[in-house]
């Protein structure tokens, strides 16, 4: 799982999102890059670095350029080695273009077929590279940055969280959204999109987490929003409660090690909270009580370490609750013949609420209405 951040506003980009990528380093990452309009020449101008965070700020203080419009990644590479050419922004022939992505290009070797006859040269092994030469092939034919983008987002299957940079839109941020999550921060030096609010929490005002389906001309004080048939949407922004402490690892040396010694107090403190709110969270699961009562079974949906989870609580349930329960792996299960099933309850767990996987199976189950909730960890995924 990557993160995007980005930034435009009247105040320079880079610091902003060195701070955004650290906040999210939570997500885990292999390598990261940043790039910015340059605020002098108006090129794009970038760094990247494979590694940790450090490795990009240490090569950063070799190269002092900054801007008012910036895009910056830590990736998890799935297409291509994590080394600094693979690293995010990926860039168009003429370098007029930057973007940076979270998720998965599935036709990406067809589309990259169809550039070459176009003479387009790539640079990495990425499936991300193909999405900035495709922009720049059709930009070549049509001017209307709103039907490019259509054009764009019609050609690419798969999933992608994208902020871009386009030397041509000097005062504005792309952002597209299908599938990977992003976020739009509203703050008085301007905005900020990234994948989690958390990037810019306790920094902005307001905030705004794109649908599903979305893409977004972000400037320094608007936002034009529309859908991936053209319309124009509203951007409703709400207020952002999110708290940033900076003492998010505690101690500790990771993430990973924080959770596993906080988990006796977390068990305690939701054990607490679920006796506090009383019936009040049963009207949360979108069951009703009769649905509780004739549960059958109970299959628990996850990747990787929620998998586990679900084993572990496979027994928890099976000897409180006297329920036949099952523990699947989501990457399998999407693949599954479903039949319709009685009295089952699908629980799908994702520690970020972002597991692609996960949130496939999510989608199949509800296109058939069967009964899923979710155990996650990140309220507003
Ligand atoms: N598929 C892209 C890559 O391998 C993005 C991966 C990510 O989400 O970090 O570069």
């Amino acid at each position: 799982m990557c993160s995007v951040v980005g930034y435009v506003g009247s105040t320079l980009s880079r610091s902003k999102i060195v701070r955004g990528l650290e906040r999210l380093e939570y997500r885990g990452y292999d390598s990261a890059g940043f790039a910015c309009l340059n605020s002098t020449t108006n090129q794009i101008d970038h760094v990247k670095a494979a590694g940790g965070l450090d490795k990009l700020v240490s090569k950063c203080s070799e190269f002092p350029f900054d801007g008012f419009l910036g895009i910056g990644h830590t990736r998890w590479s799935t297409h291509g080695a994590s080394t600094a050419e693979n690293a995010h922004p990926h860039f168009d022939c003429q370098k007029t273009i930057a973007l940076v992505h979270n998720g998965i290009i599935e036709n990406h070797r067809e589309l990259k077929s169809e550039l070459e006859l176009h003479d387009h040269a790539f640079a990495s092994d990425t499936d991300t590279e193909i999405i900035a030469h495709l922009l720049e092939q059709i930009s070549a034919q049509e001017k209307n940055i709103v039907q490019v983008l259509l054009l764009l987002v019609n050609k690419l299957e798969g999933a992608y969280a994208l902020a871009a940079l386009l030397s041509a839109y000097p005062d504005t941020i792309i952002a597209i959204r299908k599938r990977s999550p992003l976020c739009i921060g509203k703050a008085e030096d301007g905005m900020y999109v990234a994948s989690d609010e958390l990037a810019f929490a306790g920094h902005i005002e307001e905030v705004f987490f794109m649908p599903d389906e979305s893409f977004a001309l972000i400037s320094k004080n608007t936002v034009d929003l529309y859908d991936f048939k053209g319309n124009l949407l509203v951007c409703n922004f709400r207020k952002s409660l999110l708290e940033w402490s900076s003492n998010t690892k505690q101690g500790y040396e990771h993430y990973m090690l924080k959770e596993i010694y906080e988990q006796k107090a977390i068990l305690l403190k939701t054990v607490d909270l679920l006796k506090k709110s009383g019936d009040a969270f049963f009207d949360t699961l979108g069951l009703s009580d009769k649905q509780i009562q004739d549960l059958e079974s109970v299959v628990f949906i996850g990747c990787g370490t929620s998998y586990n989870a679900g084993r572990i609580a496979q027994f928890f349930f099976d000897s409180l609750c006297s329920i036949r329960c099952e523990a699947v792996l989501a990457s399998e299960y999407r693949s599954m013949n479903y039949r319709e099933k009685e009295r089952v309850l699908y629980m799908a767990i994702s520690q970020s609420g972002e597991t692609a996987d996960t949130l496939e199976v999510i989608r199949l189950l509800k296109k058939l209405h069967f009964p899923v909730t979710t155990l996650t960890n990140v309220a507003s995924s």
